[in-house]
């Protein structure tokens, strides 16, 4: 463009600006008609600090170059009169220097850009919310700042749910609803994988990028097999430009690293929430098996109560004679062994007694082998009512019963013996309506003071109860030990 003045070209570049174009560069002559050169370009600097301007002039003063210099950032002074070439090689490089500079404000300010995306990406935030923070945040670069309008769209990534060409809008600054049509976009895979600049027939003009993961890196994608950079398209990015917006490369460079970071934030995203499902199922596993610890505790528990019931019974009918209560044949030597080895440990006496019941073949031949049962039971109870807390009865035959009385002297189980023989011939048996009385026959000895065993003596009883028999039953022999004889 051309002036005649400075006024002039102060008007020209007012208007240059109304329609968007950029003013590089002036050149001016100092002397002209009304404003100088100098203060031309200052004011030029106001308004447009990045242009830049050449002084074109044989007659400005030493202060009008000063004051361009220091005031308009003067880029060159040429005095006339001037050679073309350099005056060409000058304007030349102006230029280049102007693209220069404004594309590295460019850069930088799209440096900075991703950078606060980058921070913003790192708090520990909702997904959701982060995606549509970074949308906000790329809208305030340079060349989106005039639209504000932007949409991402993203694969869900429950896939289970959703059909896999469905793209969900996940963050949107789109305040007038015009990129509603992008979520017809079925065959979203198939879209060139470049960032694109779409124009619309309506004017609308945007760029469309594609959200780029390798298959390997997401969560249940298929797993690569010969071809380990196989990559996936999961999502677009979508942001409006202005009408008067000229593509650049460092534009395309900044959409695509976004669109990188988007991709990074899905894997990310994707992880955390594989994390958190396997947790859970973690967790359930967890109590699962404690469940089925408690329930193995609780059986273990019950098998160990039937264990100790059936070890007691065991015990029980070991030890035990049944029909009577009383300790069976086996029990009875076992313990009158100890009794005997524990007597002359200590020196003490013991004696011992057989009986057994007068006549018993009769109680059954009479009322029957129910009947004698019911006798022998009873008899059991009498004896038992009759002896001391540490003596020992036990039932070894038939109608045999044995007695071990420790720490007792032959008198005193004398009297012992004479008085069950008394309580059980006076008992009342009742079978049925009928009354039965029985008698028995005992034997009694002590053990010898050399002996260990209950063996010998037991024999020395039964000798002894054989004595009683013969006397006629319903008595008390006694039969004392070797030593004594
Ligand atoms: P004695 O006065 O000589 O001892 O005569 P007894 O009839 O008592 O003796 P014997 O040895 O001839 O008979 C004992 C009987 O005891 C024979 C048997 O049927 C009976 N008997 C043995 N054990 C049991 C039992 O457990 N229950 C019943 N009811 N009878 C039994
Ligand atoms: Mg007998
Ligand atoms: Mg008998």
């Amino acid at each position: 463009e051309l002036a005649e003045s400075g006024e002039e070209a102060l008007e020209i570049i007012a208007e240059l600006c109304e329609s968007n174009v950029e003013v590089p560069l002036v050149v001016t002559d100092q002397i002209m008609g009304g404003m100088h050169g100098d203060e031309l370009l200052v004011q030029v600097k106001k308004h447009l600090p990045d242009t830049l301007g050449i002084m074109l002039t044989g007659q400005a003063s030493i202060n009008a170059v000063g004051e361009a210099v220091n005031k308009a950032d003067l880029y060159r002074y040429i005095s006339k009169p001037w050679d073309v070439e350099d005056f060409i090689l000058t304007v030349k490089t102006a230029l280049d220097t102007f693209y220069h500079k404004k594309k590295l404000l460019l850069h930088e300010s799209y440096q900075q850009t991703l950078n606060t995306v980058l921070q913003f990406v790192l708090q520990p935030k909702p997904f959701k919310e982060q995606i549509s923070e970074v949308l906000k945040i790329v809208l305030k670069a340079p060349c989106f700042c005039e639209e504000h309008k932007g949409a991402i769209f993203i694969e869900s990534f429950d896939q289970a749910t959703l059909n896999k060409q469905d793209l969900e809008e996940i963050a949107n600054e789109d305040k007038t609803g015009e990129f509603s049509y992008l979520s017809e976009v079925t065959d979203y895979k198939q879209l060139a994988p470049q960032v694109q600049l779409i124009n619309l027939k309506n004017g609308t003009r945007y760029y469309q990028a594609p959200i780029v993961v390798s298959t390997n890196a997401l969560i249940g994608g298929e797993q690569e097999q010969e071809d380990s950079l196989s990559e996936n398209i999961v999502g677009l990015l979508c942001l409006n430009v202005s009408a008067s917006y000229q593509p650049s490369s460092e534009t395309e460079a900044f959409i695509s690293s976004v669109c990188h970071t988007i991709a990074n934030m899905i894997c990310l995203a994707q992880h955390i929430l594989a994390i958190e499902q396997h947790g859970l199922k973690l967790e359930a596993l967890v109590e699962e098996r404690t469940a089925a610890l408690n329930r193995a505790l609780k059986t273990e528990a019950r098998n160990n109560n039937i264990l100790k019931k059936t070890n007691k019974e065991l015990e029980y009918y070991a030890t035990t004679d049944e029909l009577t209560g009383l300790l069976n044949r086996r029990c009875l030597f076992e313990r009158a062994d100890q009794e005997a080895y524990r007597s002359k440990r200590y020196g003490r006496n013991l004696v011992l007694a057989m009986l057994d019941i007068d006549y018993f073949k009769a109680v059954n031949d009479q009322y029957g082998h129910q009947a004698g049962d019911l006798v022998l039971a009873q008899i059991a109870k009498v004896i038992s009512a009759n002896i001391r807390e540490p003596d020992l009865i036990g039932r070894i035959g038939g109608e045999e019963f044995a007695l071990i009385m420790p720490d007792t002297d032959m008198q005193g189980g004398q009297e012992l013996c004479e008085r069950i023989r008394k309580a059980i011939h006076e008992e009342q048996i009742m079978i049925g309506s009928e009354s039965v009385c029985v008698s028995a026959s005992i034997g009694i000895t002590s053990l010898g003071t050399h002996e260990t065993s209950i063996c010998a003596a037991m024999s020395r009883a039964d000798q002894a109860l054989y004595d009683s028999k013969d006397k006629g039953r319903n008595s008390i022999s006694v039969n004392f030990d070797d030593s004594l004889s």
